[in-house]
């Protein structure tokens, strides 16, 4: 398996620290409003590399984590009146509802920022003592830049081209800092905002010494995986390996794994440029699974383009895929013997090698492109050859091949369970008593819902009959 690592700017050969197992940590939303499709992506992207990994056996930690204390989630909660974790709790609710309607599968570990600051502390004091860290006279706590050799590795940058860009580095607050590469790791209270006490003065941690806490703690010194969205490079994930790797002597990820932007008009989508559309709002017009199809439709690492043209087309997708499975299904109910025939076991035989090309794609740095295309290939091929004729077993294990793949893309292409009887019964009930009541419109209602399910009725003298067609 072949993932490419920011880190080295090549794709690699994936081998665990620990053999069997996997270490992952993805970088969370911060949570003070619904999140967009954009913030969408990597909660996407990096589950499908997760259930890759479990698909070829190995057992995934999945940590990613919540950012509760922030600027942004503050103002919000100063604007209702409330207290700023009313703000995150309620978001964070929303965003697993979100997470659920992509079928993201929940993280092994969803840890917050704010019942993480004891180790916090902890980490910067060890930075401290270890002379990387200095506290200045106001109470706030930075990390000596220049003081981590490896500064800049990630992303590619080199101190002193960053130091010639120094004005920019200089933010309001901050002015204490010995060097404009130093970055905050704790600042002091302001008024109104929450604060912990700290062996420096009462206040909060900065944003990136969450990250190599909350790694660490859950995960361990070192990781096989640390993912999120490419405006994370830099600073974020720098910033996080300077803290990492001075304080714990060790190399802190092993492979960096960046996904490239959504973006819409060919601009990054984002809260603060104002172009952006909720989860919520494409859910109203799509079941969000057409979403997650259209985000595993390129290359995790290309920038993505959204519009109403490629949803269309992701919808038509899917629908391929699932009318297929469910002219299988119909083809099941009538199927003869179970036994499959030579030339049946043959043609299985055949269809494997779409399966294979789905695994070479997805070894081959989780290209989900062509490893949908391997999924069309094989729906091209159950159509073309499972027909009245074909035996029970061979358009099951058909069935269950294109299923099979396309779980592990998080994707549900078999049509919900048929309706049961006991539903009906209780929606023709609910008809008859609408009769009743004369409302003839919710009558023609409920028979048209039944019709849409393929349940036909019939008004006899002993009462309502039904049938499935
Ligand atoms: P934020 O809440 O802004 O910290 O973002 C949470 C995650 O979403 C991070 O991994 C970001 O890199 C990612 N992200 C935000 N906007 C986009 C976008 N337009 N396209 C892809 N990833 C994004
Ligand atoms: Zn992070």
């Amino acid at each position: 398996m072949k993932v490419y690592n920011t880190l080295s700017g090549k794709k690699e050969e994936f081998t665990p620290i620990e053999e069997g197992k996997v270490r992952m940590y993805v970088c969370g939303p911060t949570v003070y409003n619904l999140i967009h499709i954009g913030n969408a992506r990597p909660m996407i992207v990096f589950d499908t590399v997760r259930r890759y990994m479990e698909h070829r056996g190995y057992e995934v930690n999945y940590v990613s984590n919540f950012t509760d204390v922030d600027d942004k989630i503050i103002k919000k909660a100063n604007e209702e009146g409330t207290d700023p974790s009313v703000i995150s709790e309620r978001y964070i609710a929303e965003c697993k509802k979100d997470m659920d309607s992509l079928h993201v599968k929940p993280a092994t570990t969803h840890p917050k920022a704010t019942c993480e600051i004891g180790g916090m502390i902890e980490m910067i004091q060890t930075l401290i003592d270890k002379g990387h860290a200095y506290v200045a006279e106001d109470g706030t706590v930075y990390f000596k830049t220049r003081s981590f050799s490896g500064y800049g590795k990630l992303s590619h940058k080199n101190l002193d081209d960053l130091r010639s860009g120094g004005r920019s580095l200089l933010v309001s607050g901050e002015e204490q800092k010995q060097d404009p590469l130093d970055f905050v790791l704790w600042k002091p209270k302001k008024e109104g905002e929450p604060f912990w006490e700290s062996p420096w003065c009462q206040g909060r941690p900065g944003w990136h010494i969450e990250c190599s806490v909350m790694s660490k703690k859950y995960l361990g010194d070192e990781i096989d995986i640390h993912a999120g969205g490419e405006d994370l490079i830099f600073p974020h994930h720098e910033n996080e390996i300077a803290q990492s790797e001075a304080a714990n002597g060790k190399q802190f990820a092993k492979y960096w794994m960046h996904n490239g932007f959504l973006n819409i008009d060919n601009k990054k989508m984002s809260k603060s440029l104002g172009n952006f559309f909720t989860v919520r709002d494409i859910g109203e017009k799509y079941d969000l699974q057409v979403l997650r199809f259209f985000m595993l439709s390129a290359h995790y690492r290309s920038p993505l383009n959204f519009s109403a043209e490629l949803m269309e087309a992701a919808k038509n997708g899917l629908e391929r895929i699932i009318t297929c499975v469910s002219n299988l299904n119909f083809l099941l109910e009538k199927a003869g013997t179970e036994k499959m025939s030579v030339e049946e076991e043959k043609l299985l035989g055949q269809a494997a090698a779409y399966e294979k090309k789905f695994d070479e794609a997805m070894d081959d740095d989780f290209n989900t492109a062509d490893a949908i295309s391997a999924i069309f290939e094989l729906v091209k091929f159950a159509n073309t050859n499972a027909d009245e004729n074909s035996g029970a077993a061979f358009v099951r294990a058909l069935k269950e091949k294109i299923t099979g793949l396309a779980d592990i893309c998080g994707l549900v292409v078999e049509r919900s369970e048929e309706i049961l009887d006991s539903e009906i019964e209780s929606l023709i009930a609910q008809r008859q008593e609408a009769r009743k009541e004369k409302d003839f419109k919710r009558a023609d209602e409920i028979r048209d819902i039944l019709a849409g399910k393929g349940i036909i009725l019939e008004d006899t003298r002993e009462g309502v009959k039904w049938k499935r067609a």
